[in-house]
């Protein structure tokens, strides 16, 4: 009979340790993720950076032609500057300021030539923006 407990006991010991990784991994998942806002600034920063490399492969495949390529890479490049500085704005509180500046929308320089928002140089005639 003793030995019989014994067994009973040494079989509950060793189903407790079996199972007790699978109940720590649980809770361990539920602290480990990251607050909603970093991850979907991140996924945002991927999604964007993914559609211009897409774009590219598109565009070198012979899939698109000049017009609509410039025109698709000046709308995802704002989209991918964007998610960029929310990614980075979430990790940086002092950062939000640039992130709300961008809803503006591109900068005009007076050469004409329109820059994505908060663009240090002009892309067409490379004077400093600020
Ligand atoms: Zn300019």
């Amino acid at each position: 009979m003793t030995l019989l407990l014994l067994s009973l006991l040494l079989a509950l010991l060793a189903a407790g340790y079996v199972v007790r990784p699978l109940v720590d991994r649980r809770d361990a998942l539920l602290v480990d993720v990251a607050p909603g806002a970093v991850l979907d600034a991140e996924a945002r920063r991927r999604v964007a950076l993914a559609s211009l490399k897409e774009l590219e492969y598109d565009y070198l495949g012979g899939k698109l032609d000049d017009t609509d390529y410039r025109a698709q890479k000046e709308r995802l490049s704002v989209e991918a500057l964007a998610a960029m500085r929310a990614a980075e704005a979430v990790g940086d509180p002092a950062a939000v300021g640039d992130a709300g500046r961008e809803a503006a929308g591109p900068d005009r320089h007076a050469c004409g030539f329109l820059n994505p928002p908060l663009s240090r140089f002009c892309a067409g005639c490379g004077a400093r923006l600020r």
